[in-house]
């Protein structure tokens, strides 16, 4: 019997992802699971695949299907237990294992939960890869192990004791001169995967901090998304426990975001800017960061004499243009930082590390470290807009707003780089809206640009 997707079932590049109960069951979960075990047999890949999870309630339930979906297609599985998604990218790829699968719905509520597809190379699926893997999935029914062949299921508690030594063997990170600094760090891990994990590492890099929301027991008492607008628990958690920067991670932990010594969230936008800093100014090179991420991203590897490449949306069209331009660090605006020197994914306890020397380096608390960046103010919008009318309403733009460069290959970006403000408009994947992301350096200029986009997509409505 071949896979249904029900209709409700969130289906993008890297995986799978709905609601616990409706429409994410075990039973389809084990159905993907298992057709991923037999697409990886079908084009050869041997070797076992590696199953890690978030925090969530179902966590557990989705990942005794998972592993019961690999077994019975004959994949043996290594099982990581809760950790944090890089650190299941990274074990796929140290051990030469023939995929992974990561159980998590990153940032959503814990009413959500996901799977995550991972090749051999410890990447994430791209497109070309996400469309075999689905026409695998409507087409083939795997081939069901017999009783002596069905796979077998091990333990790996250590994986994130790896990843942690990989971090602190980087050139980029100096503990000694992170310890010598002296900053406090105030963490909120939101009860996510981070917690234990960024406690070890905080410690291991001999950092004084304070958590909350340590325990991963997928209980978010806030909307767990890192974003300015959700950080004011740990603004004042700042300001309480006298930390010189705050740092939060969503509950898979591969997205970081923080907040100054005076409780202020500064904008995921400045965790790559501020990593890439501390990368930029040891070996100067390429930086690769998606249309939507903020300029100071240029601005930062401008004083480094290194220059920025775009791409669209979307972790893995970093990933492998990073790859091809040989990029020494990238991510995306979100807070997601991306390192080739340990892998190609956006992973939070590294950024954590990069943040800190960047601290180090610059023998500052954060608020010091983001002033001598230019400020910008960015806004977002998500407006409801029939996919059809976009090519009509990109021509509209471009006809409205002359004398902007113009990037057509995710969605429409204008860019004024005199006026050092530029405009991305996309379609989302999965529903009928556009959003519209407008930066500026006044918040003046910025709402007008938004306002006028959003105005003008009226029109042609
Ligand atoms: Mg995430």
């Amino acid at each position: 019997m071949v896979v249904q997707l029900p209709d409700n079932l969130m289906v993008s590049v890297s995986g799978v992802r709905g609601r616990v109960g409706d429409p994410l069951t075990p039973e389809l979960v084990g159905a993907i699971a298992a057709a991923f075990g037999g697409f990886l047999r079908a084009r050869e890949r041997r070797g076992s695949v590696y199953v890690g999870r978030d925090s969530r309630t179902s966590g557990p339930m989705f990942q005794r299907a998972v592993t019961a979906g690999l077994q019975s297609v004959g994949v043996d599985v290594v099982d990581l237990g809760v950790v944090p998604t890089p650190t299941v990218l990274l074990a796929v790829e140290e051990a030469g294992a023939a995929g992974g699968l990561a159980v998590t719905a990153s940032h959503n509520p814990p009413e959500w939960n996901a799977l995550k597809l991972i090749s051999g190379e410890g990447m994430f699926l791209d497109a070309e890869e996400a469309a075999t893997f689905r026409d695998f999935l409507a087409g083939e029914d795997p081939p069901r192990a017999s009783w002596d062949e069905l796979g077998a299921v091990r333990e790996d508690s250590e994986a994130w004791a790896r990843h942690r030594e990989r971090i602190l063997a980087l050139d980029y990170v100096d503990a000694e001169a992170i310890a010598a600094h002296g900053l406090r760090v105030a963490l909120d891990c939101v009860h996510g995967a981070g917690g234990p994990p960024l406690a070890d590492l905080l410690r291991a890099l001999g950092v004084s901090f304070r958590g909350m929301g340590m325990e991963p027991d997928g209980l978010f008492p806030r909307d767990p998304e890192p974003t300015a607008a959700n950080l004011a628990g740990l603004g004042e958690w700042v300001r309480e426990v006298g930390a010189g920067v705050g740092m939060a991670v969503d509950p898979d932990a591969d997205r970081l975001s923080l907040v100054d010594e005076t409780g202020v969230a500064v904008g995921e936008d400045l965790t790559l800017a501020l990593a890439a800093a501390a990368v930029l100014r040891r070996t100067p090179g390429v930086v690769v960061t998606n249309l939507s991420t903020s300029r100071v991203v240029e601005d930062v590897a401008e004083a480094f004499g290194s220059r920025v490449v775009r791409t669209p949306v979307g972790e893995v069209n970093v990933a492998r243009r990073m790859q091809a331009e040989a990029a020494v660090v990238g991510g995306e605006g979100n807070g997601g930082v991306i390192l080739p020197a340990l892998h190609y994914t956006r992973d939070a306890p590294l950024a954590v590390a990069l943040i800190l020397q960047h601290l180090a380096d610059e023998g500052t608390f954060l608020s010091e470290a983001v002033a001598r960046w230019p400020r910008y103010v960015i806004r977002k919008e998500k407006i409801r807009f029939p996919r059809e009318a976009l090519s009509e309403a990109f021509d509209a733009l471009r006809e409205d707003m002359r004398g902007a460069t113009a990037d057509e290959t995710d969605g429409l970006r204008l860019d004024w780089p005199g006026r050092r403000s530029w405009l991305h408009v996309r379609a989302s994947g999965t529903e009928p809206v556009v959003r519209i992301i407008a930066e500026a350096p006044e918040s003046k200029a910025a709402d007008a640009l938004l306002r006028r986009t959003a105005d003008l997509l009226e029109g042609v409505a």
